[in-house]
């Protein structure tokens, strides 16, 4: 079996939902070939993020930010022939990044715009006129009391912020 940089994440890792799993990947490729994101950039290749998931190569995962280009299109986890959970590995991996405070600084940057706006993408005064020659209607308000609450008791502001000080 291959040195672990760091056994300590390896479990964290296998003890998540799915993670169990990660031990059967026998690097066959099948999970790369049927990746729609794969086929458009060489940044993000889950065969190559389970086999750095098992050598425990943790920074390599979290902090150079390829979990976060998965579309969990379950392509690849329908086709593994080993039935490695990989889509729930990245959720997983997600969430053991973000207790972290490892984000790519576009989600921060969404992430704010919807604490502040109640929108991923902030709207102005020219976005709103170019609705109208296009045939849509007005955008609606958002409605930011209610869901500034749900993101204050679901700690997804903490989450944010603490991802705003790693990214510094
Ligand atoms: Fe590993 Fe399954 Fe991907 Fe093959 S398809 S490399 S066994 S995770």
């Amino acid at each position: 079996m291959m040195k672990k940089q760091n056994p300590q994440f390896y479990e964290q890792v296998t003890s998540k939902l799915g993670g169990e799993t990660l031990t059967k990947c026998f690097q066959c490729g099948t999970c790369a070939s049927s990746c729609p994101v794969a086929k458009l950039t060489t940044r993000f290749n889950p065969r190559l993020v389970i086999k750095n998931a098992v050598a425990g190569e943790k920074e390599r995962i979290l902090v150079d930010g390829p979990i976060w280009l998965c579309c969990s299109c379950y392509n690849c986890q329908e086709r593994c022939p080993q039935g490695v959970e990989i889509a729930e590995i990245m959720y997983a991996l997600r969430n053991i990044a973000l207790k972290e405070g490892h984000l790519p600084k576009a989600f921060i940057e969404m992430a704010s715009n919807l604490m502040v706006e109640g929108r991923v993408v902030p709207t102005s005064a020219f976005t709103a006129k170019r609705r109208e020659p296009l045939g849509l209607p007005p955008l609606k308000e958002t409605g930011i009391e209610p869901l500034s609450k749900i993101l204050s008791v679901t700690s997804f502001s903490k989450t944010v912020e603490k991802a705003k000080e790693v990214a510094k």
